[in-house]
């Protein structure tokens, strides 16, 4: 039988692999086994509490399953904010991502990465040049809170995925780790502290839906017109838009969801006139929604400049017409790289070459 890695399993299904593998009071055993390795962080056989589990447990785990760090770190940044960490880690086989915590007040929200790289392209993003490398395991992802809980001391209260990769091109493993943060015999984070941001694949928007997966969602709108948005989110000629904002409408009323949350990166000369204003108030009809306006961090790429203030004024002032909140979202730490979008800059300087880069064309609906 295979060694399965413990935090590769969604803790509600712990104690049928336990029972499974033979193992006796599988039901209070699994729910043990889950706070130790989530919530308390135990990253090897060792380190798993001695008293709760005996030495002939212990045994017979290490016999069945696999309980071995993943994520070895590279480097740690902190910015002059002092709010705001980034860490860079190295994955088995090379690659690397980075995941970022941001503290305010007594929150600390973690922003994890899913996948090494991204296949999206989006054209205002670091992480979308270095196409998509591999996808993160479930525990790969978890044991990101493990570690940044192990490094500051602090409890994670909220976690993001607005790291590397699009969430839901990594399905699976994505909803288990999300059920491993959520569950109390996990790391037994609240399930509206836990979001997810997708640029907007309409298939799996309909998956979460059916599937009922109560995790917040934030879409990144970007534009309302399709050609502006297939200019930057290159995926986006795979989507049509009434498709996305009919996907988003069937979420939002199946789900009760009362506002949802469309993000919005404010690229000057790009989706920020009138026009595009209009396209908004045309389009998103029915659906209710809070717009992010995220004023564009500069990651060098796509030939994009960020906007001034005076830009980014002048664009929420023409979104009064809309009638719908609006947050201007300013990224934390951006000018030490750890900004919205700029995930990649070191992660490129550690990565090795050659492997295979997934072009948009993968996806289908
Ligand atoms: S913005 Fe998100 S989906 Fe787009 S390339 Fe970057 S990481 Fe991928």
């Amino acid at each position: 039988m295979d060694r399965p890695h413990l935090r590769d399993i969604p803790v509600t299904r712990l104690a049928a692999e336990l029972e499974s593998r033979g193992f006796e009071k599988a039901a209070p055993r699994a729910h043990q086994l889950g706070i130790a390795i989530h919530r308390d962080g135990a990253r090897s056989f060792d380190e798993l509490p001695r008293l709760e589990f005996g030495r002939e447990f212990r045994r017979k785990l290490e016999e069945s399953f696999e309980l071995t760090p993943r994520i070895v770190e590279s480097q740690i940044r902190r910015a002059s904010d002092a709010h705001t960490t980034k860490w860079l880690v190295r994955l088995a086989g090379g690659d690397a991502v980075e995941f970022v915590m941001i503290k305010h007040w007594d929150d600390h929200t973690l922003c994890v990465s899913s996948q090494a790289g991204c296949a999206m392209g989006c054209t205002f993003c670091a992480t979308g040049t270095m196409g998509l490398r591999r996808n993160l395991a479930a525990g790969e992802i978890t044991e990101a809170i493990v570690h940044a809980e192990r490094e500051t001391g602090k409890r994670i209260t909220d976690v993001v995925f607005m790291g590397m990769g699009e969430p839901l091109h990594n399905y699976d493993s994505v909803m288990t780790a999300c059920v491993n943060m959520n569950e109390r015999g996990g790391h037994g984070i609240s399930r509206r502290r836990i979001t997810i941001s997708t640029v907007g694949l309409p298939h799996a928007i309909r998956r979460m839906t059916s599937e009922r997966r109560i995790w917040r969602m934030h879409v990144s709108l970007h534009s309302a017109v399709q050609e502006t948005r297939e200019r930057i989110i290159p995926v986006a000629k795979l989507y049509q838009l009434p498709d996305l904002l009919d996907a988003v409408r069937e979420h939002q009323a199946a789900m009760k969801v009362k506002w949802v949350t469309l993000q919005y990166v404010a690229l000057p000369g790009v989706n920020m006139d009138e026009a595009h204003v209009e396209a908004l108030g045309r389009e998103l009809n029915g659906i209710k929604y809070i717009l992010n306006v995220i004023p564009w961090n500069d990651t060098g790429t796509g030939g994009f400049r960020a906007p001034t203030w005076d830009e980014v004024r002048a664009f929420t002032g023409r979104l009064r017409s809309l009638n719908c909140p609006v947050k201007v979202r300013y990224s934390a730490g951006k000018r030490e790289g750890m900004g919205c979008g700029q995930l990649a800059a070191e992660t490129r300087s550690v990565v090795p070459s050659g492997h295979m880069i997934a072009p948009p064309g993968i996806f289908s609906a």
